[in-house]
């Protein structure tokens, strides 16, 4: 086997995300099961491309997101191009569902938490109707403007939410805001709905133990930022990010050699 491998490998609701060097092995592990869509892994996966679709729209692309941010044909809610992750973790940091997890040579770890560079979340943890666990990682609010008059259009948005926070009252659609968790689930769908739209404002992380770092700046910016400053994909901090994680994995800036 040519090192370093890189392969998925899917047995049931699991996709193992395995990347194997000679003494060194990473695995991120995804349970779709548990997936609720909330986009929060696209925006906060440090490895930022920018790549045409067609002849003109310029496309923003993470190692991690839909089969359609990913432009890929899956059934999977997610998938991870092993090409272009370095198994750093954000992903796993951030994700609402506890859906994703990372295992350095077989042990569950997140070394940019372990070395400072990620700080731990004060989690608030709320359980849906299925009985799943989901934690709210950012504050803020939102706003959904609703002119529709079709009810059944309504209540089919109210379904898109990811944790049962919406819902139909008269021709209008509430968001219970103890369930809502500031995703990108209802704002993406609204897309598809001309006389709905959603505004998410996240204004910044839940509470966090320990400093702020470089990295974690570069994080804010992704996730949180304004529309203009989450254009710098090229951006300073995200180049300290990924410096970071090479060195955390130390393969400097040079690739390993094929064995
Ligand atoms: S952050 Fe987790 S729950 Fe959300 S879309 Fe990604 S994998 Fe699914
Ligand atoms: S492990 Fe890091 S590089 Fe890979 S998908 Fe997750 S955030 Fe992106
Ligand atoms: S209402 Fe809140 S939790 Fe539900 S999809 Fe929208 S932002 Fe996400």
């Amino acid at each position: 086997m040519a090192l370093p491998s890189k392969k998925a490998i899917k047995e049931g609701n699991i996709t193992n995300y395995e990347y194997k060097m000679l003494n060194h092995d990473m695995v991120l592990r995804y349970d779709e099961e548990k997936c609720i869509e909330c986009g929060f892994c696209h925006r906060v996966c440090p490895v930022t491309t920018m790549e045409v679709e067609g002849k003109e729209i310029p496309l923003k692309r993470t190692a991690i997101g839909t089969p359609d941010e990913m432009g890929v044909d899956s059934d999977l809610k997610i998938v991870v191009d092993t090409d272009k992750c370095i198994w750093c973790g954000c992903c796993t940091w951030i994700c609402p569902g506890y859906t994703l997890e990372l295992y350095i040579n077989g042990e569950k770890k997140l070394n940019l938490v372990d070395n400072g560079s990620l700080p731990e979340f004060e989690e608030e943890v709320r359980t849906l109707e299925s009985g799943q666990e989901v934690r709210k990682v950012v504050e803020g609010s939102i706003k959904i403007t609703c002119t529709e008059k079709d009810t059944n259009l309504i209540e089919k948005f109210a379904e898109e939410c990811s944790t049962g926070a919406l819902s139909k009252e008269g021709n209008d659609v509430v968001v219970d805001e103890d369930k809502c968790i500031l995703c990108y689930k209802c704002s993406e769908a609204s897309k598809n709905y001309d006389n709905i739209s959603v505004k998410v404002f996240r204004d910044r992380f839940k509470k966090v133990k320990g400093e702020a770092s470089s990295v974690w700046n570069g994080i804010m910016l992704r996730v949180l930022g304004k529309e203009g400053k989450i254009k710098g994909i090229k951006s300073f901090s995200q180049n300290k990010l990924a410096d970071s994680v090479l060195r955390l994995m130390g393969k400097g800036t040079e690739e390993e050699p094929e064995v």
